[in-house]
Order: structure tokens, then sequence, then C-alpha cells
């Protein structure tokens, strides 16, 4: 499903003396198969744009078009939307609630596929949870909040992605877990991409995590989108990206270093690209070079 917003507008509590403009006209076309990147500053826009995608938000002003539904039509079938567009909020861990770890995540598809058998739905929540990392057996009968934080937060992707959404948000995934849990989190994502699920839109404050991991990002700033286009062009733009009170990633600030003292490495942003081209010119260069 292709994602296009035109002009799209939001404010919160319009009619109040504290109404806030959110989004001030996102033109914005994600495509089918993209592992998507969303950046910008807090209060940028970013999380009331990714709700607007299954329409946890109502559209307000402007247009958007998920794959064949038209949000701005009164009578667009928000299950059935639903059910294709998965969304990871920030911090889904707080929303857990059931007693055990297989309620919580069969939740979600008591919901939206009410015609599974027992076995089929047990065998579903299995499968959700092996592919987080956790096992089935172990877990099923826990209580959610007996678990470790990290867990937790698998547990509550688990009952997402348990539906099999053909597009799946996530809105700062990896906000507060440790490096080897970003880590696998983020390989978890891309096993996932690629198979049932077609488009991954993560937000992200992370430059690193952008540049690594997506096909192309969108820049946000005060309620638009200021950039868009692949990692590697966007992060070339590091004095636009200051301004907007944003960093780089490290490679793109080594990439820069480098330059400003003559050495050319174009670099496509991963860590490991990076390091060979940087041992690549080492070589060539002979060892003073490395001094
Ligand atoms: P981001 O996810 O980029 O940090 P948000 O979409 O959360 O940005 O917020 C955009 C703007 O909307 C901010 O000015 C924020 O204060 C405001 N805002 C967000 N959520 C609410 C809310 N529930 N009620 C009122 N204002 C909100
Ligand atoms: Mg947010």
């Amino acid at each position: 499903m292709q994602i296009v917003a035109k002009g799209l507008t939001y404010t919160y509590d319009a009619k109040s003396p504290f109404a806030a403009q959110a989004l001030r006209g996102v033109d914005l076309t994600i495509d089918e198969g993209e592992f998507f990147g969303i950046i910008g500053h807090t209060g940028s826009g970013k999380s009331t744009f990714v709700q607007h995608l299954n329409a946890l938000i109502r559209l307000t002003g402007g247009s958007l078009q998920v794959g064949e539904f038209d949000l701005a039509d009164k009578k667009c079938d928000l299950r059935a939307l639903r059910r294709r567009v998965g969304m990871v909020f920030q911090y889904p861990e707080y929303q857990l609630f059931a007693e055990t770890v297989e309620k919580d995540v069969e939740f979600g598809l008591k919901n939206f596929q009410k015609e599974l058998s027992d076995a089929d739905r047990a065998s579903a929540v299995a499968e959700a949870l092996e592919t987080v990392g956790l096992d089935y057996e172990s877990v099923r009968g826990q209580s959610p909040f007996e678990l470790s934080g990290g867990q937790k937060r698998r547990v509550a992707i688990a009952g997402v992605i348990v539906t099999k959404p053909e597009v799946l948000i996530l809105d700062e995934p990896a906000a507060g877990l440790d490096p080897l849990g970003k880590k696998e989190l983020m390989e978890l994502l891309h096993a996932i991409h690629g198979g049932w699920c077609k488009t991954v839109v993560v937000v992200s404050h992370d430059m690193d995590e952008i540049a690594e991991n997506c096909t192309r990002a969108a820049v946000f700033e005060k309620g638009k989108v200021a950039m868009c286009g692949a990692p590697a062009d966007i992060f070339r733009r590091a004095d636009e990206l200051a301004e907007m009170g944003l960093d780089v990633p490290v490679t793109a600030r080594c990439a820069r270093i480098l330059r400003e003292r003559g050495i050319d490495v174009d670099t496509n942003f991963t860590c490991d690209d990076f390091a060979r081209k940087v041992i690549a010119l080492w070589e060539k260069g002979g060892e003073g070079r490395a001094q």
C-alpha cells in the first residue's frame, strides 16, 4: 500500500485557547516496500503524523490515501484499515494490560480476526512471540508485568504484529533500549520487512539508526516535511539539520572531518562500508596517513 499525504494539517484543541497546530501542511509519499524513517525535533509533528496513518487521529485537513483507503472519506472502513496498518506507540509497554502475555498478544487478533479457531489463534500468538525473540511456552502464562523492560516492549510489539499488518508503523521503537536491545530490534524489523510486512515506517531520534536502516527518510520541522530523500543525501546537509537542532550520524560526521582535510570519502552511511572505505584510503595513502 502506498501512502500519500497532501497538505495534511492538524490542530489539537482547535476550538480552545490552548490550540496547538501540530501539522502545517505535510506533503509526503511513502512507497510500498520502503523502510522509511521519520526524524525531527521534539514537537515537530512526527507522532501526530503517524497517528493519522491508521486513523487514530482522524483527518481534519488535507488529504491522505493509504492504499485504497481514502481517509478523508467519512465512510472509510477503519477496521479494515487498522487490520492492515499496524501501529506500535511510543513506550508501548505502558499499554500492556492483560493477566498473561498470551492474553495480551491475542487481544488484537480477537478484535480483528474473530473467525479464528482457538488453535489457529494460539499458533499465531506463538509465531508472533517467537518472531520478537521470546519463547512462547515459557512466557505465555506469565504476567507481562513480571517481565523486564525490553521483554515487555517485545510483548507489546508482538501484540501488533500478530495480525501481520502489511504496513507497520513504530513511534520511537528503540527509545530507552540499550545498544544491544536497539540492534536486536532493528534486526527484528528487517526480518519481518519484505515478508508479510511490506512497508515499515519508523520514527526515530537516532540518526545512526536512520542512516543504517532506512531506504528513505523525511525530516519534520514545525509541522512540515523539511527534507525527504535517501539518508545519505539528507545527512550531507549537516548545516541545515543543525539549524533544526538535529545531529548527523557518526559516519557523516567522520566523513565531514575527512573532507575538511581534503580527503574525499563518499559514504553510503553504514559504519561497515565507511570503515572499509577509510581502510582502502589508508592503504592507498601509505602508513603515514594513518597517524
Ligand atoms: P513529535 O512526535 O515530533 O515530538 P508531536 O506530534 O507529538 O511531535 O507534537 C506536535 C505538536 O503538537 C507539539 O507542539 C505538541 O505540543 C502538540 N501536541 C501533541 N500532542 C498533543 C495533545 N495530545 N494535546 C495537545 N497538544 C499536543
Ligand atoms: Mg513523538
